[in-house]
């Protein structure tokens, strides 16, 4: 529906006419209801294609017993659990229905009409979302290779600048930043603003220089960090993430925060998941494996792509990529296209199992030699 067609945006809060809605990776089941067939492979939302780790899974079955109660509103036993994990304090922890929702409480905290949010062209399509939906303004810095320009993002930082938000590996782009450099980035920023490291992918990087910015939150005050259970951890269903930030700022976080926002199976199965290395292990060896299987045949195939760090690589197939999206869906293989990163000719794929790497491969090379 268009603006001139919707008589109560007149009402609605500033921010909301600049709004369009976020558009996920098509479900298996939709895009076989719209196309009557079967056997459909989903390659589009970076999730990990093994699911959750037994230890998780049985952490779901036994919380079935609880589902008639409201889940513990503070989140104990989880915000624990990832306490010790990190070795911080339980007030350290905000917990979110996933860490898109954190990234939503950083924004009503701290954004409102008359402040700005800076990130980078190509970055993670929540940040702009989340600034706009409290009508504060977006800027946006040219990338460098696809990835963030730190140098561009400090010359958009200014009086008004109330929240940096980076991606660690980004997404869709898969680049990442390095220790020193990102490190020294948020040292420079001026103290009337909070920086947002956002680390969804972080289990899948072994790059040496690669930072764990959590351990720079105890002294970097206007540090947030943010984690996810939905991508090495295999819940992105249960919806359930995380920030590490300094407790004044958690504090704030937890006042916007709905109380019931992470709900028990997800509280269970994140708290069993933190702990649960060799799942994350498998997960990352499975991925690593998959990596190589789809870059060797990009270079086959004489494809570009942007080498990735995370569970997802971003291909250009060399001419608008729309139709080869849909051409692709016709043959039930579902992956991202990011004209809406400003990527029109590439193709966003998620690492998946091996068959469903080789079907994907198969299906696009047969699209882009039709
Ligand atoms: C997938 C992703 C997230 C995680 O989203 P959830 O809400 O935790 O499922 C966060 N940031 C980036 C950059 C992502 O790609």
């Amino acid at each position: 529906m268009t603006n001139q067609e919707n008589p109560f945006l007149a009402l609605a809060a500033p921010g909301i006419a600049g709004l369009t809605p976020y558009v996920p990776g098509k479900p298996v089941a939709e895009l076989e209801r719209e196309l009557g067939i079967t056997g459909s492979i989903k390659l589009a939302s970076n999730e990990n294609p093994l699911g959750p780790g037994q230890r998780a899974r049985a952490a779901i079955a036994a919380g079935l017993d609880e589902l008639g109660y409201y889940p513990d509103g503070a989140g104990f036993a989880l915000r624990r659990a990832i306490a010790d994990h990190h070795g911080v304090s339980p007030m350290a922890v905000t917990i979110g229905n996933g860490s898109n929702d954190v990234l939503d409480l950083v924004a009503r905290v701290f954004l409102q009409p008359g402040t700005e949010s800076v990130f980078s062209a190509h970055a993670f399509a929540v940040y702009p979302i989340a600034t706009q939906a409290v009508g504060a303004t977006a800027r946006i810095a040219p990338a460098r290779d696809y990835g963030h320009d730190l140098a561009a993002m400090a010359a958009l930082v200014n009086e008004r600048t109330r929240v940096v938000w980076i991606a660690n590996p980004n997404n869709p782009t898969g680049t990442w930043l390095a220790a020193d450099a990102l490190r020294t980035f948020i040292e420079a920023l001026p103290k009337t603003c909070v920086v947002v490291v956002d680390e969804a992918y972080t289990e899948y990087v072994s790059e040496p220089d690669f930072p764990d910015a959590t351990r720079w939150v105890e002294s970097h005050p206007n540090l947030i960090v943010t984690r996810t259970f939905s991508k090495a951890h295999g819940l992105a269903a249960l919806r359930v993430g995380y920030a590490l930030s300094d407790p004044r700022v958690a504090d704030l976080l937890n006042r916007v925060r709905q109380p019931f926002n992470v709900n028990s199976l997800a509280q269970a199965a994140a708290a069993a998941a933190i702990g649960d290395s060799e799942h994350v292990r498998s997960s990352v060896e499975l991925n690593r494996a998959g990596m190589r299987q789809i870059t060797d045949a990009f270079k086959r195939l004489g494809l570009d792509y942007i080498p990735s760090v995370g569970n997802f690589i971003t291909v250009d197939v060399g001419r608008p990529a729309a139709p080869v999206n849909e051409a692709l869906l016709r043959l039930g293989v579902i992956v991202r296209p990011v004209a809406n990163y400003g990527l029109p000719n590439h193709l966003r794929i998620t690492i998946g199992l091996e068959a469903e790497n080789a079907r994907c491969i198969a299906a696009l090379e047969d699209v882009l030699k039709a």
